[in-house]
């Protein structure tokens, strides 16, 4: 576990990927910026580039558009990096489930560390969600 404390030392940065989702989650991420809920006071950063980014929070669906551009994401990201499931569609498609349009699952395309459950979760939820992870990666 010693290189997960020296790699989550300092403030950890997120970046956002939006899948094929209602939007809705998108919309609570944003409001973690706000003044409300001010994410950087826990040294949270949300990034532009995915380049930069120790945590990837997902959101949405997977469908044949989006599959490839995800795994890319991925897979461009600097590792270790952890993946957090926003809202109930990563883990389970949620209202989409039985939808024409998905067409893998989420896990299928790339790893999901953490899932935060809700549709859509609250910010104080995933807060708290990626508090527990950085807690648990630093044992
Ligand atoms: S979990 Fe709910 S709110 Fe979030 S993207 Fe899916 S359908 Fe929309």
């Amino acid at each position: 576990m010693g290189w997960y404390n020296k790699r989550l030392a300092k403030s950890i940065w997120v970046f956002h990927v939006s899948a094929s989702p209602c939007n809705n989650c998108d919309i609570e991420i944003l409001d973690l910026l706000t003044p409300a809920y001010d994410l950087e006071r826990f040294g949270i950063k949300l990034v532009g580039s995915v380049r930069h980014a120790d945590v990837l929070l997902v959101s949405g669906i997977i469908n044949q558009k989006v599959a490839p551009k995800v795994k890319k994401l991925y897979e461009q990201a600097p590792k270790p990096c952890f993946v957090v499931g926003i809202g109930t569609c990563p883990s389970s498609g949620c209202c989409f489930k039985d939808s024409y349009n998905k067409t893998e699952k989420f896990q299928e395309v790339i790893p999901i560390d953490l899932y935060i459950p809700g549709c859509p979760p609250k910010p104080e939820n995933m807060i708290e969600g990626i508090m527990k992870l950085v807690e648990v990666l630093n044992g």
